[in-house]
């Protein structure tokens, strides 16, 4: 796969055709969206470009009504954090202070664990497959990047902690949650390959999981997108993109997923990357990903045409 993830909505059918067709101009067989429609995908499949559709865990008025036990819980102090930082503005959380991401995710996740959660997720990834050729899980984590405390999730801790091997409650809750996140992503694949074997399941690893941020190599998928290059300044030096890159092509075990790099570039000035050093990563994506790489996001490529020629010649190589 060479994707393009579009993680701005396209909002009126002029936009959609134009992204098909800068996708499939630049070089790329795959463009990521939250807003695809039929008539998007009709013209995709004209240029041999296949839509994935976005599918994200986040809970909605809907959901959070019916199912209020349900959702991620985090510690007290964490929740109290939430609050203040969600009043933030998203450069200051992130860009403006050299975070890949801010403290908590200030968002409300649902729970991986409940019976409901699941429900709503398969169905996500029904309404997703109606329309498009596969499916992207993104923000498939949790909200403090490390465990839910929910009064389940609390309960499945004291069940492992009562069982061997005998495990710190550090070692427990880290083991506890691998096996939440590992479990929803096989869920969500069996039931998407069940609605159609031919759906492409892929994914972006976000928010880390801080326990072990490797944890990708783990997700059942048929390709799994990981970072090897960041959204924000200062970039990494180019020896540790290389450096990421070869871990996750090392850590690849092939019949759980392929390992696809994925590199994000920002589109706000003073965010924006030079043509060379965007050529440079795209060549390390490509030695480490077998010819796969995904780069986000697509306006940024759109607003300025150096950084779309740096793709369409890196690939053309
Ligand atoms: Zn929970």
């Amino acid at each position: 796969m060479k994707a393009v993830w579009a993680i701005d909505r396209l909002r009126t059918d002029t936009e959609r055709e134009q992204a098909v067709d800068f996708v499939a101009d630049l070089g790329c067989n795959m463009l990521v969206t939250n807003s695809a429609t039929t008539e998007m995908v009709a013209r995709a499949h004209k240029r041999n470009i296949q839509i994935i559709a976005t599918v994200f865990p986040y809970s909605d008025d809907d959901f959070e009504n019916a199912h209020p036990h349900s959702l991620q819980k985090m510690r007290e102090f964490e929740h109290k954090v939430s609050d203040i930082i969600s009043e933030q503005s998203w450069l200051r959380l992130h860009g403006e202070s050299y975070r890949w991401q801010s403290f908590v995710l200030p968002r409300t996740l649902l729970c991986f664990e409940h019976p409901e959660s699941q429900a709503e997720l398969k169905k996500r990834v029904e309404r997703a497959l109606d329309i498009a050729d596969g499916i992207a899980l993104d923000g498939f984590g949790f909200a403090n990047y490390y465990a839910c405390f929910c009064d389940r999730c609390e309960t499945l801790r004291k069940e492992a902690s009562a069982q061997p091997p005998d495990l710190s409650d550090i070692e427990i809750m880290g083991r506890v949650s691998m096996q939440t996140l590992t479990d929803v992503h096989r869920l969500l694949y069996d039931h998407a390959k069940s609605i159609d074997p031919n759906a492409i399941v892929t994914n972006h690893v976000w928010p880390h999981f801080l326990p072990d941020e490797y944890i990708g190599a783990k997700y059942k998928l048929d390709y799994c997108t990981q970072t090897i290059s960041w959204f924000y300044p200062p970039e990494w030096r180019l020896e540790r993109v290389e450096m990421e890159a070869a871990e996750m092509k090392r850590l690849e075990n092939p019949e759980i997923n392929r390992f696809v790099p994925f590199i994000g570039i920002h589109d706000l000035p003073g965010f924006v990357r030079t043509p060379e050093r965007l050529a440079r990563e795209i060549e390390i994506a490509l030695k480490y990903g077998d010819g796969n790489l995904v780069i986000s996001r697509l306006n940024t490529l759109q607003k300025y045409p150096e950084l779309a020629r740096a793709v369409r010649d890196s690939l053309k190589k």
